[in-house]
């Protein structure tokens, strides 16, 4: 896994370029600001490592001591954060600096392209892609004669107040495009888990509407739900107890819950005009909802008459 370092610019006594406006300076904006979501992006890689040089320190001033960027261990990138400053407080842009031994690798552009996103190229890096060599820095060329990959970056102007509120503003997605930059690697850009499989949710049984007694008998009396074994299994399937259902319609009807005419007896009543049953469709409802079949006892009444 390749590791790659990240120094931020200043600290210690040193605070780097102030806004004295804003109350800001590079030291604190680098350790209080930006580096709380680098380490977050950072926290979130999976094939390469970002570590931090000892924030309580300035690496400039540890190199001078013969430690700093002499004894960093070799790895495949050191980054080092840093912000411009200018007395023309409308000075703008950024940009990133190598050693002008090297050529620009593709993190190096793909960084010069976030600080670009970010606060526009500084004027001198516009027909430079971003990057700047030179050759009078003192880390910069510490690593250069170590062979180590190096570079420098300016962010922007801390001493334009709106270019530091926007980076200040922005910074939760410039750290993750610095750390993506840096290392090359995407973060969050992985297959999603396999999610747990949804449970359905337990279907609570919808308990039907159903009519009154009164209302479901005359339903049936009328004729709406048929009749014999039909009726009785669209009934049930309503919801109705089919069986209670004929009980209350054959009371109405016969005055009794409980037919025990035959066909002939029926047949008869209505031969003879007794039972009330009436004639035409009303006797066929009639024999219908009570459980008769109205052919049939249509057929005995003509036989006897
Ligand atoms: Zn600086």
């Amino acid at each position: 896994m390749q590791e790659h370092l990240i120094v931020l610019g200043h600290g210690a006594g040193d605070p780097g370029g102030v806004n004295k406006e804003l109350g800001l300076n590079e030291r604190d904006w680098n350790r209080n600001v930006l580096l709380p979501a680098l380490k977050k992006y950072a926290a979130l890689l999976e094939n390469s490592k970002v570590t931090f040089y000892d924030i309580t320190k300035d690496m400039y001033q540890q190199s001078q001591l013969g430690k700093g960027a002499y004894t960093t261990p070799k790895v495949a990138s050191v980054t080092e954060i840093h912000e411009d400053a200018s007395s023309n407080k409308t000075a703008t842009g950024g940009h990133v600096i190598i050693s002008n031994r090297f050529n620009p690798d593709s993190n190096d552009l793909a960084l010069a392209n976030v600080i670009k996103n970010y606060a526009g190229w500084w004027g001198s890096v516009k027909d430079k892609k971003g990057v700047n060599k030179r050759d009078n820095l003192y880390n910069l060329n510490i690593y250069a004669d170590r062979g180590q990959n190096y570079r420098l970056l300016e962010l922007g102007f801390i001493t334009n107040d709106k270019e530091i509120q926007s980076l200040t503003k922005n910074v939760d997605s410039l750290a993750k495009e610095l750390i993506q930059a840096i290392t090359g690697e995407t973060i969050g850009n992985k297959p999603a888990k396999p999610k747990d499989p949804v449970k359905p949710a337990l279907q609570k049984p919808i308990k039907p509407k159903l009519l009154s007694a009164t209302a479901i008998r005359d339903e049936v009396i009328a004729g709406k739900w048929g009749t014999g074994q039909d009726r009785i299994n669209r009934l049930n399937k309503a919801g109705y107890n089919a069986k209670k259902v004929q009980d209350d319609v054959n009371k109405k009807l016969l005055g009794t819950s409980n037919p025990k005419k035959t066909n002939q007896e029926v047949a008869k009543e209505i031969a003879l005009g007794f039972g009330g049953w009436g004639d035409g469709q009303t006797r066929i409802n009639k024999l219908k909802a009570t459980g008769y079949n109205p052919s049939v006892v249509q057929a005995l009444v003509n036989k006897m008459i």
